[in-house]
């Protein structure tokens, strides 16, 4: 109705209380927001934080997340599709239903990046050996093959370098759907956060670079040196056409290869993404609170950056001496109240400086949250 003043929604239900939940409440907070997780335990680290807990294991659990709601989002991009369907007949699910089901099938992805015009790797999907092998001969070699659903930190891929590898290849991840993907020689790996609210505002934080280390993300640094406005431009013009074909509401995540002949897409994530968590401490406005703006109905805060460098450094399997951390300038501390497992995420330490010569002192500083090799 004309004049009606529009609904900001104060209640957030999320599913998943994990420790991008609980990065979101954090954030959200100082809005005004209430949020409600839906998860498994309540030591969880986002049922840990004071705010309303409602368990799957119970069969009410769901329904009264639902009841609590103005709007409800996601940590993952592996949620149930059908489950946002059925709560979005009642409560607004953002990012909605599109978004959530391209993301998780790469394959998917590649063909909605294939009819944007964003560059991505030549891929076939293939569902047995022999379709494999036909692959093999269209997309040539070296190749990645990967599931094309449920993978995540490097998980379910194999690198196939000669032709006799597909055999054990397929012996090793087939059995199910897969894409076999041109091998790309990139220089370095970028991302892109970017975020769209349903008043058709866009915002994009400048690409950063992240280093992984055996499929995890070790660090990233924000922004990525040496990228020009031009390349800045170029992934901010594929963001805003993925946004705009998805109708997108909240956070999307791009990560793309930085290559001698431009930028190639990879994948991307319908969340709030492990490569912004440096937002908190080194940008105006940081990703978790822009998630919350944007899926509330409030205006997008801003993305620039508060020093010319900043870094996340991921603490991985053991919580390490953080001590160290506290007293250290310019050097902020986050753990999500997770136990020690390898190859678990505690934590992150994000870092500001005024130059990359400071950065990386406090680089050597950090070795041990560093990876060895
Ligand atoms: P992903 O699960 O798709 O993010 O892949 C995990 C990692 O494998 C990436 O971060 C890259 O380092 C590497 N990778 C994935 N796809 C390719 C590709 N097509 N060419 C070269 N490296 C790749």
């Amino acid at each position: 109705m004309a004049g009606e003043a529009k609904k900001i929604s104060t209640k957030v239900g999320v599913l998943g209380a994990g420790q991008l939940g609980r990065m979101l409440a954090i954030s959200g907070a100082p809005l005004g927001k209430e949020f409600g997780f839906y998860g498994q335990s309540n030591q969880e680290p986002a049922a840990q934080l004071g705010h309303r807990f409602f368990s799957s294991k119970e069969s009410n659990g769901l329904a009264d997340l639902i009841e609590f709601s103005d709007v409800i989002t996601y940590e993952s991009e592996n949620t149930d599709v059908a489950l946002v369907r059925e709560i979005a007949k009642t409560t607004p699910v953002y990012p909605a239903e599109k978004s959530l089901f391209i993301s998780q099938h790469r394959g998917r992805e590649k063909s909605l990046f294939d009819q944007l015009n964003i560059p991505c790797a030549p891929y076939q999907i293939v569902d047995s050996l022999e379709s494999l092998k036909v692959a093999v001969e269209e997309v040539g070699l070296p190749a990645v093959l990967k599931t094309t659903t449920e993978g995540y930190d490097g998980k379910g891929q194999f690198v196939l370098k000669e032709a006799t590898q597909v055999e054990q290849a397929w012996s090793e991840i087939g059995g199910r759907e897969l894409v076999l993907e041109g091998f790309i020689n990139f220089q370095r790996e970028l991302s892109m956060i970017a975020v769209r609210n349903a008043d058709n505002e866009h915002v994009y934080y400048p690409l950063v670079q992240n280093v992984h280390h055996d499929g995890i993300l070790r660090y990233t640094i924000a922004p990525a040196r040496d990228i020009s406005d031009e390349l800045q431009k170029e992934a901010e013009a594929y963001m805003q056409r993925l946004l705009d074909e998805l109708d997108h509401v909240g956070v999307l995540t791009l990560e793309l290869f930085d290559t001698l002949d431009g930028l190639v897409a990879n994948e991307m994530a319908p969340r709030v993404h492990n490569s912004g968590h440096w937002t908190q401490d080194g940008a105006v406005t940081d990703q978790f609170e822009n998630h919350v703006r944007a899926i509330t109905g409030m205006p997008l805060g801003d993305t620039s950056v508060c020093q010319p460098i900043a870094a996340m450094i991921n603490i991985i399997g053991v919580i390490g001496p953080t001590k160290k951390v506290l007293e250290m300038p310019n050097t902020f501390l986050h753990l999500y109240d997770k136990e020690e497992r390898p190859n678990r995420k505690l934590g992150h330490i994000n870092i500001v400086a005024d130059s990359e010569e400071v950065l990386y002192e406090s680089f050597k500083t950090l070795a041990e949250f560093l990876p060895k090799s």
